[in-house]
């Protein structure tokens, strides 16, 4: 057998339920079975709000230099924001996007049987995560007639080729995950370009062009490419949402669709999140530290448990990925151990050991 592929892997709690969640997901990759031949190691970094009260900032150097330095992957539990703005803190997930330009924030919705009203949904955003509006250039003017604001929207062709080829490598990937699980009702998979070029001809323009562009590539011959105006696209998310199978975006209208798209699935705490760079990828759930359920002990652990599998994908290691995924799956359809937010009565605990068996 050839020797086992070691892992290092940042885990960065924060506040809140984060400090509940993320030890389960270490749990997840320690279980995983031995046949994968995977190993993993493990260093604990600090970042959040508490660190900020502690040490005077949200994202200490050294929990970026080990990162980047010594890791091949992140978990990353949540932080809580402060009310009121606090002067010099500020959202230390937000610095490490820019720090490692994990240029994709990639955000899978999936329902199984067990826990959807219709047909299962499973789709996937793909948002681009480092311009379009977010690059945050505003002004305001005073005019004879009041004030104007304005802010620039700027589209790169290098930015939107690379996260609509990391679209087209996840939709391919999604089909190989699909395939090995025997669950493909899929015959081929699919892209949706996400814009608006019918109004904004050359932001919007140059995304579709270079998306319809990135997506010719031979090796996404198998890919069936869409499109949808924004607008249209929300319509359709919400009508038919166990059509899309890869939804690729803007950094704006990405944010509206995922967090839209996650109301399908019921419960925040089962929604999944990676933020990826070439050869980096962190895991994060979806929610925040959710102060009102913090310390009891029922906070959903699947979030961040898929977000670990999430993680292992853009790391290369599909079978550990699918792995995770049925055992999770298994855990909401068997629906024994659910936590409150599912309308069951177990604790995290219960929850992680159930499908910690199902692996
Ligand atoms: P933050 O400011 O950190 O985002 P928040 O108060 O907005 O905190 P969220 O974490 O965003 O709280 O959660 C919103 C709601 O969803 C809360 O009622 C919370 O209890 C619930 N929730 C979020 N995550 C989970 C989870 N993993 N398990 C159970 N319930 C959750
Ligand atoms: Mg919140």
């Amino acid at each position: 057998m050839a020797a086992a592929r070691t892992l290092r892997i940042g885990l960065i709690p924060g506040d809140g339920i984060g400090r509940e969640v993320i030890p389960a997901g270490r749990r997840i990759l320690e279980s995983l079975p031995a046949s994968l031949n995977l190993k993993f190691s493990f260093v604990d970094l600090e970042a959040g709000y508490e660190t900020f009260q502690k040490t005077g900032t949200a994202l200490p150097d050294k929990t970026v230099d080990i990162l980047k330095n010594e890791c091949d992957g992140a978990l990353f539990g949540a932080v809580s924001s402060p009310s009121t703005k606090v002067a010099g803190y500020s959202s230390p997930i937000v610095a490490l996007r820019k720090k490692l330009d994990l240029y994709a924030n990639v955000r899978p919705v999936k329902t199984t049987a067990g826990n959807s009203n219709g047909k299962p949904i499973d789709l996937v955003i793909v948002r681009e995560n480092t311009e379009d509006l977010y690059v945050k250039e505003e002004r305001t003017i005073d005019t004879p007639n009041g004030k104007v604001a304005e802010a620039i929207k700027r589209i790169s062709e290098h930015a939107s080729f690379r996260i609509s080829k990391i679209a087209g490598e996840i939709a391919l990937s999604r089909q190989n995950i699909r395939d090995a699980a025997g669950t493909s009702t899929r015959n081929q998979p699919m892209v949706t370009i996400t814009h608006k070029s019918n109004v904004l001809s050359q932001t919007d323009g140059l995304f579709r062009e270079t998306a319809r562009r990135a997506l010719a590539a031979e090796k996404f011959s198998s890919v069936f490419v869409e499109e949808q105006i924004v607008d249209s696209m929300v319509y359709k998310l919400f009508r038919q949402p166990e059509f899309y199978d890869v939804i690729v975006a803007p950094n704006l209208y990405g944010d509206i669709l995922s967090d839209g798209a996650a109301a399908l699935v019921g419960s925040l705490g089962l929604v999944p999140s990676a933020n990826v760079g070439d050869g980096f990828a962190i895991g994060e759930p979806c929610h925040g530290s959710a102060p009102d359920i913090e310390g009891k002990g029922i906070s959903n652990p699947i979030a961040t448990i898929r977000s670990v599998a999430l993680m292992l994908e853009f790391l290369g290691e599909m079978n550990a990925a699918a792995k995770i995924y049925a055992a999770v799956d298994g855990n909401l359809d068997a629906a024994q151990f659910l936590t409150p937010d599912m309308g069951g009565k177990a604790t995290t605990q219960q929850v992680l050991e159930d499908v910690l068996k199902r692996l």
